[in-house]
């Protein structure tokens, strides 16, 4: 089997992949970034709204042109894209198995950093198997990079952000929202994204969900009911809702399975998508030179993966000599001090807490495995 070698190994070119590439690349590493995709990206190519944030993360630019602006940068950096690549194995001694064009590669290299995203997760009732039925994501896919419409009147289960801006961007494509679902009492996402659906008409009905999905061989309605606060269905509440589609923005959880393949030490959050994996402040795993950046370490958004994505890229090189420690010191401090900005205020404030526990949780099994208690 042919075998491909560099320094440093990125799997995933989403924006926290991109960025560790460009870091690792500028320091005079060799760099190779793997994507299963055939553009890189990740989900900012999805993503035709203005993000939000500060505007030193580009808040007020849409996700897609900060895509652009990323793979410009990996460009002049020198690192080397490997497309339509899936690694479909992390072994020992940093060993990866990939397949392109169906081939099978080895690549190896000294040092792997894994950015491989998150994925949504599922919800299952009565018709939930029925064509028709997908995850919120799956409908951004085809709407914003196939330009296929999933059906022509649409059901989301799901307010927070996702269900809100793939419920708008249906519209835009030419789909009927018939409702957006929510079983808490309150909207999840940005009050923003929700008052553009209700000004185009869209109802969102809050403690309720979603019962059944009707038809024989398609979807063809939802029935859905009104819950109380322990998601109880409350009797004779229940409506039908004539729909052909219904699509399930109901949270995503970390892309981890390599991650696990390789032994990788894990810690349970449940406000960062589930397992995530135990890594320390250079994004450094159990596993030595196995760094990881992004929504694989736990759900957040494009800014701080690309920052998490900066600081594993810095890591990783200067762990190999690239950067002095000096220069690693400075350009670290200065995406910390960026990632600290992102995690404050009323929204941050929550993701920063689970972020600490995580590092905790490291500092734990450091000590835990110097005095040989596990
Ligand atoms: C509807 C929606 C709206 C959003 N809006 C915003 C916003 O306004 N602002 C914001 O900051 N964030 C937003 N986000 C979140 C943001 O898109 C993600 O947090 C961000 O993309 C995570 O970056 P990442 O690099 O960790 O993962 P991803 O972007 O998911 O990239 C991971 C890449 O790795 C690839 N990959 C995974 N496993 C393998 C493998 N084994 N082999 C090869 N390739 C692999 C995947 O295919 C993918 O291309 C939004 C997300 C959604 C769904």
């Amino acid at each position: 089997m042919e075998k491909i070698t560099a320094d440093i190994v990125v799997i995933g070119a989403g924006p926290a992949g991109l960025c560790a590439a460009v870091e690792a690349s500028r320091s005079g590493a060799a760099v190779i970034v793997v994507d299963e995709n055939q553009k890189p990206g990740g989900q900012l190519f999805k993503q035709i709204h203005k993000f939000f944030g500060s505007k030193q993360h580009l808040s007020g630019v849409r996700g897609y042109k900060i895509g652009e602006q990323l793979l410009e940068a990996v460009e002049k950096s020198g690192a080397q894209v490997m497309l339509d690549s899936l690694v479909y194995g992390l072994f020992p001694d940093k060993l990866m198995g990939v397949i392109h064009g169906g081939k099978s590669y080895l690549l190896e290299a000294k040092r792997i950093i894994v950015a491989a995203g998150a994925k949504e997760n599922y919800l299952a009732f009565p018709g939930s198997t029925l064509p028709g039925v997908m995850g919120a994501g799956a409908a951004q896919t085809m709407v914003n990079i196939n330009r296929v419409l999933p059906g022509e009147r649409a059901v989301m289960v799901g307010s927070g952000n996702v269900g809100l801006i793939v419920s708008y961007q249906l519209m835009q494509a030419g789909c009927d929202v018939a409702a957006v679902l929510e079983g808490a009492p309150r909207i999840g996402g940005y009050s923003v994204h929700a008052a553009k659906l209700r000004r185009a008409g869209v109802p969102i009905y809050t403690s309720h969900t979603i019962v059944r999905a009707t038809g024989e061989t398609c979807v063809t309605g939802v029935e859905i009911t009104e819950v109380d606060r322990n998601l109880k269905p409350i009797p004779d509440t229940q409506k039908h809702i004539e729909a052909d589609t219904v699509c399930l923005a109901v949270g995503l959880n970390p892309m981890t399975e390599l991650l696990w393949m390789y032994g990788c030490r894990f810690t349970y959050i449940p406000s960062l998508g589930g397992h995530v994996p135990l890594h320390d402040e250079n994004m450094e795993t159990t596993a030595p030179g196995v760094y990881v950046a992004g929504d694989v370490t736990g759900v957040e958004e494009a800014s701080s993966a690309m920052e998490e994505g900066n600081l594993a890229g810095i890591s990783a090189a200067q762990s190999l000599g690239f950067y002095t420690e000096e220069e690693a010191r400075s350009k670290k401090e200065q995406a910390r001090a960026r990632l600290c900005e992102l995690r404050s205020g009323y929204f941050g404030k929550a993701r920063r807490e689970s972020k600490e526990k995580q590092i905790h949780a490291m500092s734990d099994y450091i000590s835990a495995s110097k005095t040989g208690v596990d």
